[in-house]
């Protein structure tokens, strides 16, 4: 077998391990990126927006890797806006072409050695440590060692082949549905934003008091109007969908989400498919489920160019490249981030990234459980949330992190996980630096004081 020595090997190119990758690198560790896929970035590359960047009061509350990211699809003409929701939330909008674009550049660019289509298979166990992880791809085997790993797989790929410890999967029976994001090209605005302020019934708006701000659901729409971008949530109970819905021409779902990506395109994003699964990491549901999906953003696309103002001359411009997974596995950490932790928007002295999402959790058919955080604020997640209760060298980031199922429902938004990579990226070249594998020598505080020199919110926000 080929054998390669890094300091850091991070695991996953999503959100969070794209963070990780260049904080490890820029901190001076020789990191290797290992991605299952053929590309770098994960669902930032389908077009939806940046959550939990932005909190409801309109705050930035993570700042770092994710704000050079965003300058460089700024600088290549892909950076569209901060935008209001005026139902729950800000969040970052963005080409998603631009984005494959950024990406690239930031990782290479911190000097990252990257291995794609590469699949973690195995680890190498050492009493508390992982000595090194076992990758496969078409060379054949190779053992990649460390001195610490960052697991930003997602399903917690790295933890569970180590034998860490997950959370048990409370109320997994019914996991939150895998849906398949797309694009349509040609959207006009301004029909569209009539039509929602002519019909303020048919959208969803002011859920969370923050947002609301005493307005009117007709004052919200106006708002939605003057905000001039196609920027609408259409509700499953609406009458529009909901009738929709009745006589088959929709399959049922909680809303249409409508999200701008691409002004001089007229393209949006479209998130509103579903399908429950038992369990997203079985292979044979998974694929089972593109066609289902596939089948429902036809349905989608066809009812929004026959149904809604805006929509008569649009396209389809782009299918997600893989089916989405909301959750997964969790790992358990010396921290378990609870519901409470999020919707008190509690702050705490180990906190080394931070979340301000509302607690949401898809369910199926037209379900979907949406809590505002208190005061639109936002909460800290605590290093211990990072690190596996079972492993010395081992940090996750992500949609993985220890956390209880409602609080996992905040946390796995991008703008977190992209906190959290920078956070446990930052990490692992801080032990290196001290030469120890034990990650919890570092502490929070040393790595809370590099995190602010290096650009991360972590204080002074609501
Ligand atoms: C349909 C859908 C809509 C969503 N909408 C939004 C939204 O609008 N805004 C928002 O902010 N968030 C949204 N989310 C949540 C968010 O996109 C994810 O939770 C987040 O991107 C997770 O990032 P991650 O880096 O933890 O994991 P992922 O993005 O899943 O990345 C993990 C990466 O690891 C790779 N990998 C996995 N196992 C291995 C292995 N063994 N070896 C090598 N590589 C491996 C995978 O290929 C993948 O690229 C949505 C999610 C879905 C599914």
């Amino acid at each position: 077998m080929h054998i390669k020595i890094y300091d850091a090997v991070v695991i996953g190119a999503g959100s969070a391990g794209i963070a990780a990758a260049v904080a490890a690198a820029r901190n001076g560790a020789r990191t290797a990126l290992v991605e299952a896929g053929p590309s770098l970035g994960g669902e930032l590359l389908t077009g939806m927006t940046i959550d939990g960047a932005i909190n409801a009061r309109g705050e930035w509350i993570i700042g770092g890797v994710v704000g050079d990211l965003l300058d460089l699809c700024r600088k290549l003409g892909g950076f569209v806006a901060p935008l209001n929701d005026w139902r729950l939330i800000h969040y970052v909008a963005y080409d998603p072409e631009i984005m494959k674009i950024a990406i690239p550049q930031l990782v290479f660019g911190a000097g990252v050695d990257v291995h794609l289509n590469t699949f973690a298979t195995d680890v190498v166990r050492d009493g508390n440590r992982v000595a090194g992880v076992i990758v496969r791809n078409k060379n054949g085997n190779t053992l990649l060692t460390a001195s610490a790993f960052v697991d930003a797989s997602g399903d917690a790929d790295l933890c569970s082949m180590a034998g860490g410890t997950m959370l048990p999967h409370e109320g997994m029976d019914n996991p939150q549905p895998v849906s398949m994001m797309f694009r349509m090209a040609g959207v006009d605005a301004e029909p569209l934003l009539d039509f929602v302020r002519a019909h303020p019934e048919h959208v969803a708006v002011g859920e969370s008091d923050a947002i609301r701000g005493g307005r009117t659901d007709a004052e919200i729409v106006e708002e939605i109007y003057r905000q001039g971008q196609p920027c609408v949530f259409f509700r499953g109970d609406g009458p529009l969908l909901s009738k929709a819905i009745a006589r088959g021409e929709m399959y049922p779902t909680a809303l249409i989400m409508i999200q701008p990506t691409c002004p001089p395109r007229k393209e949006v994003c479209i998130n509103s498919t579903r399908v429950s699964l038992k369990d997203p990491l079985a292979p044979a549901e998974l694929s089972g489920a593109l066609r289902t999906l596939v089948e429902q953003v036809h349905r989608c696309s066809a009812f929004l160019v026959g149904n809604v103002p805006g929509f008569a001359h649009a396209t389809l411009s782009g299918l997600a490249p893989r089916v989405g997974i909301r959750e997964s596995r969790r790992i358990e950490g010396d921290h378990v981030l609870t519901r409470d932790d999020v919707l008190e928007a509690r702050k705490r002295e180990d906190g080394v990234a931070k979340g301000c999402h509302h607690v949401d959790i898809h369910q199926a058919g037209t379900g979907q459980i949406r809590i505002p955080v208190a005061g639109g604020g936002s909460y800290d997640i605590p290093l211990g949330s990072l690190l596996p209760k079972d492993i010395d060298n081992v940090v996750v980031a992500g949609r993985c992190l220890s956390a209880s199922r409602d609080a996992h429902g905040s946390a796995r938004v991008m703008g977190s996980c992209l906190a959290m990579g920078q956070a446990a990226g930052t990490l692992v070249a801080l032990a290196r630096r001290q030469n120890g594998p034990d990650l919890r020598s570092v502490g929070s505080a040393r790595l809370r004081n590099t995190l602010r020199e290096q650009g991360a919110i972590l204080d002074g926000t609501a």
